[in-house]
């Protein structure tokens, strides 16, 4: 077998056949033609047997390492003129536009990146962090499930920081199949409203082309005396000759937001105030996850004022003491390890004001207990509140009257079963892959990650795409 024909079979490439195999050093270079003559856009389906100059454009790609070698795809492209995209250079089967990279190897950098950590990728692949970052945004763009924001019933708005400080990501999460189906950078009900463009994108002319004037005006087809007639679309004011009288037809009926049951979030003003206005029959939950978090601030508040002033009284030893306690305080009881849980039963016996704070807290906690009805959770909710606010415990006191506030949400969360351990899972995902996304440059590649990791898709490897036939 000629070398170019074993490499033809190695490398597996689409649509191109090797003409030249060289070796350099660390690097086998792989010259390869394309086998169609056509030249075809980059961008689209558009393809011609012009050319636009005759300049050809020497590229190269990064294809999977051969044992230790790396390899590298030379190829010369034609250029050509596209009616939509103009002057391109034409696109080859075996990669991304625009990218410098294999499918293959892209889809293994996407595949990795999912699954461990920064340093590894780096230095198993040989490629930098932010590459890293657009080869990821470059398959999640093209590998996504198209279809995500169809057949949305119950949902979660959240807002997740990525890098150190003041930098957010929202995304909203299904709740039926537990992904994240939509991100975008910022948060509150700016980034929300951009969810709902989404959903039901605006009619793309707004303003209608101007026709002709008809000789006579039609009779507008509503006036049909006969009922319903099916070439009336809904829109704003169309009274319907099947309607009552003063009826309108909503174009809401069309939307997609119309759709949404329910939809979770924090218990900020922003979110909420997006969904009213743009899906109105959703009912607005709280989620259990945000409820306890708020506990634990007010239970952290109590701790940090009580480490405060044993200091001020110039007790170091129990001020060190308190400060290895937070912990032990914030987690659940069941994920304590030993040391923590002795620093426990040590604060719980000292009693005080900590003490109670820590009571109090997982009280919060017992609401979300699951297997509780939903008489009660709002039994329970009312014994809380009770307790909350005779704690003479500032922050505690705040926390009644926050929980007090959204009692109705956070009921309607646990009768549409969106309780915490649901959602709790994929809200620790996708924390840790934000952590992960902290070295990215853009907050394009970190959205990326977390669509990849918690989305709707399927990232296969190389030799199993090969297998089955999709590369
Ligand atoms: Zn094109």
């Amino acid at each position: 077998m000629r070398v170019t024909a074993a490499f033809s079979r190695l490398l597996r490439l689409p649509g191109v056949w090797v003409r030249k195999v060289r070796f350099e050093p660390g690097m086998v270079v792989v010259e390869v033609a394309l086998k169609r003559r056509r030249l075809v856009c980059p961008l689209c389906e558009y393809s011609t047997a012009a050319r636009k100059d005759t300049r050809p454009e020497s590229s190269v790609w990064r294809h999977l390492d051969l044992g230790v070698w790396r390899v590298e795809v030379h190829c010369r492209r034609r250029r050509l003129w596209c009616p939509e995209h103009g002057a391109r250079t034409e696109g080859v089967p075996f990669a991304r536009p625009g990218s410098e990279f294999t499918r293959d190897f892209e889809c293994l950098v996407a595949w990795l990146a999912t699954r461990t950590d920064k340093s590894t990728i780096r230095r198993m692949l040989r490629v930098d962090w932010d590459t890293v970052g657009r080869i990821v945004a470059r398959v999640c763009a093209s590998e996504l499930d198209p279809g995500r924001l169809d057949d949305l019933y119950d949902i979660g708005v959240d807002e997740v920081s990525w890098k150190r400080q003041h930098k957010y990501l929202t995304l909203v999460v299904d709740h039926q199949r537990r992904q994240v189906v939509w991100g975008r950078e910022g948060s509150g009900q700016a980034a929300a409203d951009q969810f709902f463009a989404c959903l039901d994108p605006p009619p793309q002319d707004a303003a209608p082309e101007p026709v002709e004037q008809p000789y006579r005006t039609p009779e507008p087809a509503i006036m049909i005396p006969f009922g319903p007639c099916p070439t009336v679309p809904a829109a704003h004011g169309t009274p319907g000759a099947w309607l009552e009288p003063g009826l309108e037809l909503e174009p809401a009926i069309l939307a997609r937001a119309s759709r949404l049951r329910a939809v979770s979030m924090d218990m900020g003003p922003g979110y909420a105030k997006s969904v009213r206005e743009h899906a109105p029959q959703a009912i607005i939950c709280i989620d259990p996850y945000h409820v306890v978090q708020l506990a634990n601030q007010a239970l952290d508040e109590v701790r940090r004022a009580y480490w405060n002033e044993l200091r001020s009284l110039g007790d170091q030893q129990a001020a060190k003491r308190f400060k290895d306690s937070r912990w032990s305080l914030l987690k659940k009881p069941e994920k304590l390890t030993d040391q923590q849980a002795a620093t426990l039963t040590r604060l719980k016996a000292a009693g005080g004001e900590v003490s109670r704070a820590y009571e109090l807290k997982e009280a919060v906690r017992g609401i979300f207990e699951s297997g509780l009805s939903i008489e009660d959770v709002s039994a329970l909710i009312d014994r809380l509140l009770s307790r909350l606010a005779r704690s003479r415990l500032e922050p505690l006191v705040r926390l009644s009257r926050t929980i007090r506030k959204h009692r109705a949400g956070i009921l309607a969360a646990i009768r549409l079963g969106i309780n915490q351990g649901r959602t709790e899972a994929l809200n620790n995902k996708v924390r840790l892959i934000t952590r992960r996304a902290h070295g990215f440059h853009s907050a394009k590649a970190a959205l990326a990650l977390v669509m990849l990791t918690c989305g709707p898709i399927t990232l296969h490897l190389p030799h199993e795409l090969h297998a089955l036939g999709i590369a």
